[in-house]
Formats: C-alpha cells, sequence, structure tokens
C-alpha cells in the first residue's frame, strides 16, 4: 500500500528499538519522556529544568537553538551559544539531549553536542536535509508535517533510513485543521495507524498539538494509552516568560505531576517509565566548551 520499504513492517511483531544513549532507548516496553523549554534562553533556565527533570524522571531534554519561527522579527534561538549550554548540562547531569537541525550545514555542529537530531514540522519535506541525516550517525526524530498525510510522513522517514540511518523515531506532533480552539489537532488515529504500519518508535508532542498548557497532561496520557513510545513536551521553570511558545509550556511542577500521573496509564497497557536516567551514561566527547558562563545570557531575548 505504502511504498516504505524500509519503514514498513516485515511481521507484526518487527518493531525497531532507537539508542538515544547507552541507558536510554525508544520503541521498547519502557516509554521515553523528553522533556525542556520550546527553547534554550540560558544556563540558569536549563541547570534548573534539568535539576528538575532528571529527578523526575524525564529520560531525556529538549531544547531549541536553532528556531524556525513564523516571523523572521521573533527570537531565532541562541544558535552556537545554545547549543555549549545543552553540553554542558549533557554532560553534568548525564542526560541525553535532542535538539532541532534546520539545515544541512548545521548537521556537524549539532551532532556534536546532541544525542538525537529533530527535524521540525516545517522540515518534514526538506528532502536535502533528510537525505543529509541519513548519513549523520546519530538518531533522528523526525516530527509530522503541519499538514503531512500519514503517507508522506513514513515516506520522509523513508529517506532517511534509504540514506543510510536506522535510527529514526517518528513524532506526532498535530496537524493543521479548521478549528483554531486548539493550535492543531492531535491525530491519535494516525499513532495507531502508524503502530500497525511501521515498526519504527512513535512518540506524540501533545504541546505543539494543543497548543495551551491545560489540554498537555490529558492528551498526554492518552498517547500512552493509544500505544505511543514516549512523550515530548515543553516545560519551562517559569512558563509564562517562556520567549517562545509560552501559552503551552507546562511549569516544572505539572511536569513532574505528569510523569507521574502516566504511571498507571503505561502500566495498563505493558508499558513502563524508568526510574532511571543517566546511569552508566558516558557523554561522548564534545567539541564545544563553555569558559565563561556570563557569555551564556542572551542580552537581549526578545519575548513571544
Ligand atoms: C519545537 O519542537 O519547538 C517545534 C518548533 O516543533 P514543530 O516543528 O512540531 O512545530
Ligand atoms: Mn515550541
Amino acid at each position: 500500500m505504502i511504498d516504505a520499504k524500509l519503514a514498513s513492517k516485515s511481521h507484526p511483531d518487527h518493531q525497531t528499538i532507537v539508542n538515544i544513549s547507552s541507558q536510554i532507548s525508544c520503541g521498547g516496553k519502557e516509554l521515553v519522556i523528553i522533556g525542556g523549554p520550546c527553547a534554550v534562553e540560558s544556563w540558569e533556565q536549563m541547570e534548573t529544568v534539568a535539576q528538575k527533570l532528571s529527578a523526575a524522571p524525564v529520560q531525556a531534554l529538549r531544547g531549541g537553538v536553532f528556531k524556525p519561527r513564523t516571523s523572521p522579527y521573533a527570537f531565532q534561538g541562541m544558535g552556537e551559544e545554545g547549543l555549549k549550554i545543552l553540553a554542558q548540562v549533557r554532560s553534568r547531569y548525564r542526560i541525553p539531549v535532542v535538539t532541532e537541525v534546520m539545515s544541512v550545514s548545521q548537521i556537524e555542529m549539532v551532532a556534536a553536542c546532541a544525542d538525537m537530531l529533530q527535524v521540525g514540522s516545517r522540515n518534514m519535506h526538506n528532502f536535502d536535509l533528510l537525505k543529509a541525516l541519513g548519513k549523520a550517525g546519530k538518531p533522528v526524530l523526525l516530527k509530522r508535517g503541519l499538514a503531512a498525510t500519514v503517507e508522506e510522513f513514513l515516506m520522509a522517514a523513508e529517506y532517511i533510513l534509504s540514506h543510510g540511518n536506522p535510527h529514526v523515531v517518528l513524532c506526532e506532533r498535530g496537524i493543521r485543521s479548521f478549528d483554531r480552539y486548539t493550535r492543531n489537532v492531535l491525530d491519535l488515529g494516525a499513532v495507531a495507524a502508524v503502530k500497525q504500519i511501521t515498526h519504527l518508535p512513535i512518540i506524540v508532542d501533545p504541546s505543539h498539538a494543543l497548543g495551551k498548557r491545560e489540554l498537555v497532561a490529558p492528551l498526554a496520557r492518552a498517547a500512552i494509552a493509544c500505544g505511543a513510545d514516549g512523550l515530548i513536551i515543553e516545560c519551562h521553570p517559569e512558563p509564562e516568560k517562556s520567549v517562545s511558545d509560552a501559552r503551552q509550556a507546562l511549569s516544572l511542577e505539572d511536569m513532574v505531576d505528569l510523569v507521574r500521573s502516566l504511571k498507571p496509564v503505561a502500566a495498563s497497557v505493558g508499558r513502563s517509565i524508568s526510574e532511571q536516567i543517566g546511569v552508566g551514561f558516558k557523554p561522548t566527547p564534545i567539541c564545544l566548551t563553555v569558559e565563561n558562563n556570563s557569555l551564556l545570557t542572551p542580552a537581549s531575548v526578545q519575548r513571544r
């Protein structure tokens, strides 16, 4: 039906497990919960996030340093300075990090610091980027395009797989529809369908799907109940002050409560949430080092 030779299941039990670090993997019995802000804003912010979330426990941190913003005048991310912050938090808290790569030219720099490279929704159809990620040697988190069909989504994954990288995790993050009450429409039907069609793990991003923090927790639980292999959720030490996507950011306390509430849901579908993070995780050598933390606070971050 779908011409995704490599992404399709060869038999009903065919399931790929993608290793994010030596301890954390996605697609097995244990769920992967990824938490953190929309954008890296400062060292202090990421340090607070890492400290609170590693006890939640979440298994990986997120934080964008290259941000695909609708307006060219909005904060575009901290770039390389933000990567240095991620690298430092990763090594201090021994927790894997996931961050977005927007162009082919950024791959090498991001791959040197991050454990998993995110392809954002707006780039799902960027075939040059997908091909290059086939050679990146790091797991890829591929988000579904804003208006991509399930077939287009899987064919985008096929680009990465067919160019040499078998470590792909899909991410359903909501699709555009006529109703603007929620930011997008979370397509849990697609999650159930993808679980039947492909052996690749799929996680859910209820933050971008709903766009409102009070709707994130119920849909996060629904995602786990319908078979998702994990979640990626935006949260922030001061949610209303987030430089981007403030309306959907959870507080760190609410994030911890949410993770707790997922446990019985996970158990009801034969899954679990690991209590451990980072144990045995050896950060790989990082090319970027932070010499002076004072460098790391953006002087004028335009808040939106
Ligand atoms: C993000 O993860 O911050 C993001 C921009 O997501 P998406 O590409 O799904 O809009
Ligand atoms: Mn965001």
